[in-house]
């Protein structure tokens, strides 16, 4: 088994979220207690918390470090902003004290931000970055503003701001899935549970990711790195059709990207395997993209490092791939040094 894999799309939670004046219950109901079986459940919500049975599983399967993110849909479904940026802050000291300082060669952190005060989100992630030494930042999709059905997506004008703060601090962004807004899932009545994870999860991302590709935004700031998980929510199977379709579509509704939309997939995209073991999927994005873009992750609690680590073993690629896809892709992206 390959020994010092890093995994990025790895999550953690901890109670003092609700101390510090957010509603925990869009958190619980992003877990899902309803729509899973309760001994699944209940192993994530122990899990979520916890490092020592996190750092057996690492032991056993060959990974060295997981850089780790609050879990989904974090401060990005706090409709209060003031709530929303105290609640951010506390949480990455929460995330560097519990976990980074105990063990900082196994654990590293993403920065969790306050979109809803795109300033404040920018103040703290140079300061997660510098203060904190977290490697980057994850985003949950869309932001609450207001309410929960009152979204901001990261194309839109507020939130250039912050993507220029990101370019300047020259770390990666996770765009994490969330679930579409309450009010627009009419397609999955009667199946919610396909809202979530098993669906609504990577359409909600995959047309988030389109968003920011057709704004323009990577032409504006053309250094910015995305990192998606799910082996890219699709994209490197869909992406080709839109970009095929979009050559006929009239100027005024096509956006103002510049380039065709595979071209930044490839420029400015990083791919995890997190939550999505299937060799197929993965020989298809490493033709789009190539290895030196796509990383090794579980998706733990949700995923189980087992068995995403003995599908990374089985896969029909080189050694070469193998080392820059469990590992040094990761080094180079993150500037890990230990
Ligand atoms: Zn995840």
């Amino acid at each position: 088994m390959m020994q010092g894999k890093i995994a990025l799309e790895e999550h953690f939670f901890l109670p003092s979220f609700a101390a510090y004046g957010a509603d925990p219950s869009p958190l619980d109901g992003a877990t899902k207690a309803h729509n899973y079986v309760p001994a699944y459940f209940a192993d994530v919500q122990k899990r979520l918390g916890d490092r020592s049975l996190r750092l057996r599983d690492m032991d056993r399967c060959g990974i060295e470090c997981m850089v780790l993110s609050l879990t989904q849909p974090g401060i990005q479904s706090i409709p209060d902003r003031a709530i929303a940026v105290e609640t951010a802050k506390r949480m990455n000291d929460d995330l560097a004290e519990r976990f980074l300082s105990a063990h900082p060669n196994r654990f590293a952190g993403f920065a969790a931000v306050a979109l809803q005060d795109v300033s404040a989100a920018g103040d703290e992630l140079q300061r997660a970055i510098s203060k904190l030494g977290f490697k980057g930042v994850m985003i949950n999709g869309y932001t609450n503003i207001g309410d929960m059905n009152t979204a901001q997506y990261l194309d839109e004008p507020p939130v250039w701001d912050f993507w220029a703060r990101v370019e300047a601090l020259d770390v990666p962004v996770y765009l994490h899935p969330r679930s579409p807004l309450p009010n627009q899932r009419r397609v999955y009545e009667g199946y919610p549970v396909l809202a979530d994870a098993p669906w609504g999860f990577g359409a909600e991302t995959a047309v988030h990711t389109l968003r920011l590709m057709l704004s323009g935004l990577f032409d504006r700031f053309p250094r910015l790195r995305v990192i998606l998980g799910h082996q890219g929510e699709g994209l490197p199977f869909l992406l080709p059709r839109v970009e095929s379709r979009l050559r006929h579509a009239s100027p005024e509704v096509r956006g103002r990207q510049l380039k065709p939309v595979t071209s930044y997939l490839r420029e400015n995209f990083y791919l995890t395997t997190a939550g999505a073991f299937r060799t197929q999927a993965l020989i298809d994005t490493l033709l789009e993209v190539g290895s030196d873009q796509v990383l090794f992750s579980v998706d733990y609690p949700y995923e189980t490092v087992q068995e995403q680590s003995d599908w990374f073993e089985s896969l029909p690629i080189s050694v070469d791939d193998r080392l820059k896809i469990g590992r040094t892709n990761a080094r180079r992206l993150l500037r890990l040094s230990s």
